[in-house]
């Protein structure tokens, strides 16, 4: 066998190594200095916030707020979808009534990202026709599809896919409203929702403003942009 013939075991095995090594770094280096942090999660999570936001490997919740484990109640999917309540049994309904209901987090945050692959392929859904199971979660994006084709006078694909971002990100907000545990706490205002867009090359954040119907820079604003209801109760 030619070392050609290895190569791409051999990069498959390098890909693993990367990662078992950077576990053992972890467990030698990184944990002893936090044990104590790791004692307490040990029994017991109260987690900050439930985040909301694609599978793509470049987002990294944790890395960009800054956050220690046991912060963030994490569900990641492929384009930061929230299936509407009683239209799917899932993962990500399972998540949110469990973050609500057994753990009492006080916000939902909603983050998508520039570049997203997702966005891309509900632009382009013929990219999609091997890829059934894809384009069926999708379908969920559909609704913000419609909105930019319908409203957007969008030039280029690259201003096309920014609309298209913002304008899933919203309308997952409004299907995460459709949750009976999530509507009962926004209006009880005892629950806060949030949708954000990370900028892959930037790190900017833009985060949607209910009060001014408009995506404002996280890093600029002075009162931190929320896309909450008023609570009526
Ligand atoms: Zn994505």
């Amino acid at each position: 066998m030619t070392s050609q013939d290895q190569t791409p075991v051999n990069s498959a095995e390098e890909a693993l190594k990367h990662i078992v090594d950077g576990f053992r770094h972890f467990h030698q280096e990184v944990f002893p200095q936090q044990q104590e942090l790791f004692k307490k999660l040990a029994t017991a999570q109260a987690p900050r916030a439930m985040f909301i936001t694609c599978a793509d490997s470049r987002i990294v919740p944790e890395l960009i707020t800054n956050s220690s484990p046991g912060t963030l109640f994490v569900t990641r999917n492929v384009g930061n979808v929230v299936p509407p309540y009683g239209q799917m049994n899932g993962g990500v309904s399972t998540a949110i009534e469990y973050a609500v209901m057994a753990l009492g987090v006080q916000h939902i945050i909603v983050c998508g990202h520039s570049d997203c692959g997702a966005m891309r392929a509900v632009l382009n859904p013929d990219s999609l026709e091997k890829m059934p199971t894809v384009k069926a979660w999708l379908r969920h994006a559909e609704v913000a599809k419609t909105v930019v084709h319908d409203n957007c006078n969008c030039a280029t694909e690259a201003e096309s896919m920014g609309v298209l971002t913002e304008e899933n990100v919203i309308a997952q907000l409004q299907h995460l409203r459709t949750h009976p545990s999530v509507a009962s706490r926004l209006a009880s205002g005892q629950l806060f929702i949030h949708g954000w867009v990370y900028n892959i090359e930037t790190s900017e954040i833009k985060a949607y403003d209910a009060v001014e119907d408009r995506f404002l820079s996280l890093s600029q604003a002075t009162n931190i942009p929320s896309a909450s209801p008023k609570g009526r109760f």
